[in-house]
């Protein structure tokens, strides 16, 4: 596995590569990996003959007060676990080579963005498109994964794909839990004990709001106010950001549920926040 800093060299090398007709995926991260980044690349490797995967904190998709500063790394540590997936580039720019003192450049999808993590973090999705189709650019991948945890940057980079007519293939990977639930993240890391004892009630309450919704409620506030009083209950310490039913496609809110449904909740837990989702069909 080659380590690759230089943007325009991963460029070149990937030129290279989709003229000799390889065909090139890429994992978009930002490092510190646990099983769901490796599900991404176990995903990704039959699909593609050349893998890159990306490890950039990007700081243009962190707000001011957020954890930019503090976030998890293990490079070394990523490094043998990207090429135990059969990684053929592993991609860790420096932020400056990623981004001119004077960049003035940004993609955005305000519609997509306006709900759920697009409303308590807003500069994120602006920064993840822009990061999004700067590394597109550059690794010029045939195929790229991304995690379902993340259903609105899915969503979103589906979107921004068909819109602007980039010509990857956008794959989605499940959620990858811990034993107990919870959904695999690099800020899990930031829960203490007590914390982490807490955080797989989150799971536990999208299931039962999806048993409520099969079980044939279709009134979206009355799920949310269920899963309001839920979390209260089973994370105490837990301050909630959102609860939200929304279409999975358009990231709208739904009233009345009469479709396929996803409900999305961001509970802060201590210094971490905590995101999940379940789709829900109807
Ligand atoms: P991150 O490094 O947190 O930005 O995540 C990089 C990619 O991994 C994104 O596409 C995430 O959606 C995906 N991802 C993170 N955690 C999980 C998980 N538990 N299950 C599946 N995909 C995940």
């Amino acid at each position: 596995m080659q380590v690759i800093t230089d943007p325009i060299e991963l460029q070149q090398q990937c030129m290279q590569w989709q003229r000799e007709g390889l065909k090139i995926g890429l994992v978009p991260t930002m490092g510190y990996f646990h099983d769901g980044h490796l599900a991404l690349m176990k995903k990704a490797r039959p699909l593609c003959d050349k893998l890159i995967v990306s490890l950039f904190v990007n700081p243009t998709q962190f707000g001011e007060n957020e954890d930019l500063d503090k976030y998890p790394h293990d490079f070394e540590g990523d490094k043998a676990k990207a090429e135990a997936q059969g990684t053929d580039i592993l991609f860790a720019p420096e932020k400056s080579a990623m981004y001119e003192a004077d960049h003035a450049t940004w993609i955005n999808i305000p519609s997509l963005g306006e709900h759920l993590c697009g409303a308590s973090r807003p500069v994120h999705f602006q920064g993840v498109c822009t990061v999004v189709t700067k590394l597109f650019m550059l690794a010029r991948p045939d195929v790229a994964v991304f995690g379902q945890k993340d259903w609105q940057q899915l969503a979103i980079i589906r979107r921004l794909v068909r819109d602007l007519n980039i010509p990857v293939e956008i794959v989605g990977q499940e959620i990858v839990r811990e034993s107990d639930g919870l959904a695999m993240s690099s800020r899990n890391a930031y829960l203490t004990e007590e914390e982490r004892a807490a955080a797989p009630a989150i799971r536990k309450g999208l299931l039962k709001a999806a048993d409520m919704i099969q079980s044939g409620e279709r009134t979206a506030q009355a799920v949310k106010d269920f899963l309001k009083k839920e979390y209260a209950s089973t994370i105490p310490m837990g301050t909630v950001d959102y609860i939200e039913l929304v279409d999975p496609n358009d990231i709208v809110p739904l009233k009345t549920i009469t479709g396929p449904a996803l409900a999305a909740v961001a509970i802060q837990v201590g210094k971490a926040r905590l995101i999940d989702n379940i789709l829900i069909e109807v």
